[in-house]
């Protein structure tokens, strides 16, 4: 009597496909194969692999977060010595500082106080100072402002015309 299954087939019998629930006889490459063949269900497959690994990774990042968090912690004169030691970056750092603490100074200015007063003005629009621009981009597309900023020269290298 022939053997009804090829010696493959023993070894590793079918398997039942978890996205599909078909039957499907794993490849001779890949034994371990839990997968069936068909394109869904591998897209499947490498979409849980993708989302498992990105869940992965941000524990992994968070792990990083954690383990710089405690150096710093054990370290609390780093940073300090870091900018004295590295006068050219602790510039630059303030300077980014002075720009990130103007940019939010404005913000607020704009959201607490400003845009409501104005708000029913029919003012000409005049925006005035280097973060006019970003006024504009950020808040006020279509509010009318003035605002009369005095010059600064720490954000302006392109003062042209
Ligand atoms: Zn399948």
């Amino acid at each position: 009597m022939e053997p009804k299954h090829t010696s493959w087939e023993v070894i590793f019998p079918p398997r039942c496909c978890p996205y599909c629930q078909q039957a499907f006889q794993p490849s001779k490459h890949r034994p371990d194969q839990a997968v069936c063949s068909r394109p869904e269900c591998q897209a499947k497959r490498r979409n849980e692999y993708r989302r498992k690994k990105r869940l992965a990774d941000s524990e992994y990042a968070q792990v990083i977060c954690d383990s710089r968090r405690k150096w710093r912690e054990a370290h609390p004169d780093y940073q300090k010595n870091y900018w004295l030691t590295h006068p050219d970056a602790a510039a630059h750092n303030r300077q980014q500082q002075r720009h990130r603490d103007q940019k939010r100074r404005i913000g607020l200015l704009v959201k607490n106080t400003l845009v409501l007063d104005l708000k029913h003005s029919v003012a000409e629009v005049w925006l005035v100072g280097p973060l006019a621009g970003e006024l504009v981009k950020n808040t006020l597309v279509s509010s009318k402002l003035l605002i009369l900023q005095p010059p600064s020269p720490a954000l302006t290298p392109t003062a042209t015309s």
